[in-house]
Parts: C-alpha cells; sequence; structure tokens
C-alpha cells in the first residue's frame, strides 16, 4: 500500500496527504448538560512530520487522537485522512480507512497474551490476507527496524520488558504501512531512559516511513524530539509557547 502522491493530477478532490482536523469539537454527556472535550481544535500534520501534543490529564489529548483514528465521531468538524473525509464514509468504508492509512499506537498496551512478537503483527494479516511468507518475513524486518531481533521476535509479551513490548506495538502500527501514525502516551509505564529511547524511535519512523504522525503525552521532557509541539488545554489545541 502507497500513499497518493500529493503531485499526481487530482479531479473533483484534491488529494492532500497526512492528516488534518478542521475545527472538530467533540462533547460527552456530562448529567444533564455535556463535556466539551475538543473545542474547535485544528491541526495538520504532514507526511514525514513528528508532532507532539502536550497537555495535563483530562484536557482532551486521548479524545484528540480517538477522533483522529476516526473511532469517534466529532460533533462538528471534518477529519481528513490523506484528504479523504471520514464523516462523509459508511461505517464499513471507515473501517477499511482505518486498517489502510492509520496505525494506532494505544496508551494501553493491547498485545494478546498468547502470541509471539512476530505472531502480533502476522495476526493482523490473517485479516488483510497477504501471501504468508511475503508477510512473515515483513514482520521481521519490521521488528528488528524498531530493535527486536532474533529470539526475541518469538517472545510472549510477559517474557518482553515494557520497552520492547512498546517497540512490538510501534512496529504492528506500522505493519500496514500506514500514512497516519497516531501514539498515545507511549511512555507512561517506562521509566525516562527507556521512555527517550521509543521516543527516539518514534522520531526515526516518522522519517524512514514518511508517517505524519501524532504522539500524545503529559511528559514535557519528552518533547525534545519533535518537529513541532502543540499544547492541550481545556480542549483547545494552540502552539507551544
Ligand atoms: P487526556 O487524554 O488528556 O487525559 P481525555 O481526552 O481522556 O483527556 O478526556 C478529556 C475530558 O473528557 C476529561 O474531562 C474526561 O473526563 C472526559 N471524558 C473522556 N472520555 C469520556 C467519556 N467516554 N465519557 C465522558 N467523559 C469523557
Ligand atoms: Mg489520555
Amino acid at each position: 500500500m502507497t500513499n497518493a502522491p500529493a503531485t499526481t493530477a487530482a479531479p473533483a478532490t484534491t488529494v492532500r496527504p497526512g492528516l488534518a482536523l478542521r475545527a472538530v469539537t467533540l462533547s460527552y454527556p456530562d448529567g444533564e448538560s455535556r463535556l466539551t472535550a475538543l473545542d474547535e481544535v485544528e491541526l495538520t500534520v504532514a507526511p514525514g512530520e513528528f508532532t507532539a501534543v502536550a497537555g495535563p490529564s483530562g484536557s482532551g489529548k486521548s479524545s484528540l487522537l480517538a477522533v483522529a483514528a476516526t473511532l469517534l465521531r466529532p460533533d462538528r468538524g471534518e477529519v481528513l485522512v490523506d484528504g479523504v473525509d471520514a464523516g462523509a464514509l459508511g461505517a464499513r468504508e471507515r473501517t477499511a480507512l482505518r486498517r489502510e492509512r492509520l496505525g494506532i499506537v494505544f496508551q494501553q498496551s493491547n498485545l494478546l497474551a498468547s502470541l509471539t512478537a512476530v505472531e502480533q503483527l502476522l495476526v493482523l494479516e490473517s485479516v488483510r490476507g497477504r501471501r504468508p511468507a511475503r508477510a512473515r518475513r515483513r514482520a521481521e524486518e519490521l521488528l528488528e527496524s524498531v530493535g527486536l531481533a532474533g529470539t526475541k521476535q518469538h517472545r510472549r509479551p510477559h517474557q518482553l520488558s515494557g520497552g520492547e513490548r512498546q517497540r512490538v506495538n510501534i512496529a504492528r502500527a506500522l505493519f500496514g504501512s500506514p500514512s497516519v501514525l497516531l501514539v498515545d502516551e507511549p511512555t507512561s509505564a517506562l521509566d525516562h531512559e527507556r521512555g527517550a529511547q521509543v521516543v527516539d524511535l518514534l522520531a526515526e519512523v516518522t522519517r524512514t516511513h514518511r508517517t505524519a504522525t501524532v504522539m500524545v503525552t503529559h511528559d514535557r521532557a519528552l518533547l525534545g524530539r519533535a518537529d513541532r509541539v502543540l499544547e492541550m488545554h481545556d480542549g483547545r489545541l494552540t502552539e507551544a509557547r
């Protein structure tokens, strides 16, 4: 799966690779009224750009990623993935968009306990239906590229460290060759050193895979490697001062 090149002569709609949120507002039910989790959020992330979103707990960071991942539909506004308006798609098309263009690393590692590292990637392949031998080679190469080589590829989650599990999560998110990579608090379970290594890895894969990457974090010590830092406060997204 390759990203549509921006230079292709486009007919009616212009293909804009990467991620764009336009005036996105999201609210949750809150007793009698509603709580505004995202307030007119504007965000554009280009291929190969590593954007970090910092903000305190409860400021709306995970909500931002859920909307960008097309898992939650905003009350108002648009979510464009490679120029495709997710709000205009039906449920099946949206699932296909997610599978083909989005890579997601959730806050909680959701690796399957019974599967080895390489199987965590291959289980996706059984859904997609590519040729098994090619899929296995790609899974092994990806795991190696995130620093998991040799016998570690055949360990189950409980036989890996927290940092290694997060590397498996990142490799798995990259397996479908996504154009957009969304990462929620990737270091919350890691010490500073391991956390910094995971963020370095995210910066590296953003360059090599040309993903439009958004990482959210409340840990300000990790922002140095990002191309751009934005701040989330009470659902409002602004440039960092
Ligand atoms: P963060 O990831 O920055 O901690 P969240 O996006 O998880 O922030 O939450 C933003 C706000 O929305 C918080 O006030 C939170 O309590 C509220 N919230 C999050 N998810 C839900 C939900 N499913 N239902 C109701 N309120 C929610
Ligand atoms: Mg969160």
